[in-house]
């Protein structure tokens, strides 16, 4: 079994280097503490935790299918959007079964597979996009399970509801397309909202999103699924007891009433990310447009020395060994400090 590789923390970067002042930037998080909503919401929910909290998390789905704009009867919460990508190889997949997804991207997709010895179909890129068309050619007759990132990680790039549609029309209805949204309040709304474009016409569709990102709770554990009510349904049945837990539940349900507040903080790491990515190019650096809360730098065979390089100066990001670093967009001096660190590495005489 594969382990799954969290993103390294600050302090071990400090610590492993003798530094100080490391920031991360390796596992796409915001880079303030939670709205005051949220943090006052758990606060208050502290005091109960005694009890064990609601096993549905009803109030969180009712809250979210108001939100959302569906039932509530088509929503779930899992402990993190991950916690629902496990839940749904738990229903779905059996030894031998085929789970099909791109490839490079969600470091979970095979390591859940795998756990249900299942067989993972990594389905190649096209440049760092989603190749939908050799992705719909590799489902087949074992297949129960695809996985779609938009925009995927770590590349960023995204695809559109219109592509997607054209893509479901070439599945089988028996295999459940998960449509990983995690990044989804960063994405270009003119890519669609697959809840609205997709899920009323395919029953066998289910989007997932979290409080993890945008929302700034990655240390909460909560995130959500939208599908038909029988797949919510199903994928119910797989729940771990209580997962969602109390300060959880009421973090995300605060970050629910906050949403106005939450929207300003994307739009000011959205106009980062722009800033970012134009003072990359001018400094010389190819990369695909993002469409996440970081962006895909393809360092090829340089990736690894790169990334040490980073890490020794306290920028920690995510390598991805012979292929690219991921690095997360933060606040704007931890994105000046990102470049400057780069451009320092990069003058350095290779090997050294
Ligand atoms: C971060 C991430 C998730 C899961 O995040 P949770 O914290 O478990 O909600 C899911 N999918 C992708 C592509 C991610 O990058």
């Amino acid at each position: 079994m594969p382990s799954y590789r969290p993103g390294k923390g600050a302090a071990q970067a400090e610590a492993e280097h003798g530094i100080v002042n490391a920031i991360k930037l390796a596992s796409n998080e915001t880079p303030w503490p939670p709205v005051e909503a949220v943090v006052e919401a758990v606060r208050d929910a502290a005091s109960g935790v005694n009890r064990y909290a609601d096993h549905r998390a009803t109030k969180l789905r009712s809250e979210l299918a108001g939100w959302l704009g569906v039932d509530a009867e088509m929503v779930t919460a899992g402990p993190g959007s991950a916690g629902l990508l496990q839940q749904l190889c738990l229903t779905f997949v059996d030894a031998g079964d085929e789970v099909a997804f791109p490839w490079r991207s969600f470091e979970v997709y095979p390591v859940y597979t795998q756990l249900m010895e299942g067989q993972a179909v990594r389905v190649p890129l096209a440049g760092w996009s989603v190749d939908l068309d050799a992705l719909a050619a590799a489902v087949g007759p074992r297949t129960k399970l695809v996985f779609i990132a938009t925009p995927n990680n770590p590349t960023g790039t995204a695809v559109t509801t219109d592509q997607l549609g054209r893509f479901l029309d070439k599945i089988p209805k028996d295999v459940i397309v998960a449509v990983d949204e995690a990044y989804r309040e960063f994405n270009d709304p003119s890519h669609g909202n697959p809840v609205a474009d997709l899920v009323p016409d395919h029953p066998n569709v289910v989007v997932l999103r979290t409080f993890s990102k945008a929302h700034g709770l990655a240390g909460l554990r909560v995130g959500y699924g939208v599908a038909q009510a029988p797949l919510i349904s199903d994928i119910d049945k797989t729940m771990a007891p209580f997962a969602v837990n109390a300060l959880a539940q009421a973090g995300a349900v605060a970050a629910i009433g906050a949403d106005e507040e939450i929207r300003t903080r994307v739009a000011m790491l959205t106009s980062e990310r722009v800033r970012l990515v134009g003072d990359l190019r001018a400094d010389g650096h190819e990369l695909p447009d993002p469409h996440g809360n970081f962006v895909w730098l393809p360092l090829g065979d340089r990736t690894n020395s790169v990334y040490l390089g980073l890490e020794r100066r306290g920028v920690v990001t995510r390598p991805f060994s012979g292929e690219g670093i991921r690095v997360t967009v933060g606040s704007a001096d931890e994105n000046d400090r990102f470049r400057a660190t780069l451009a320092e590495v990069l003058e350095e005489p290779a090997g050294s």
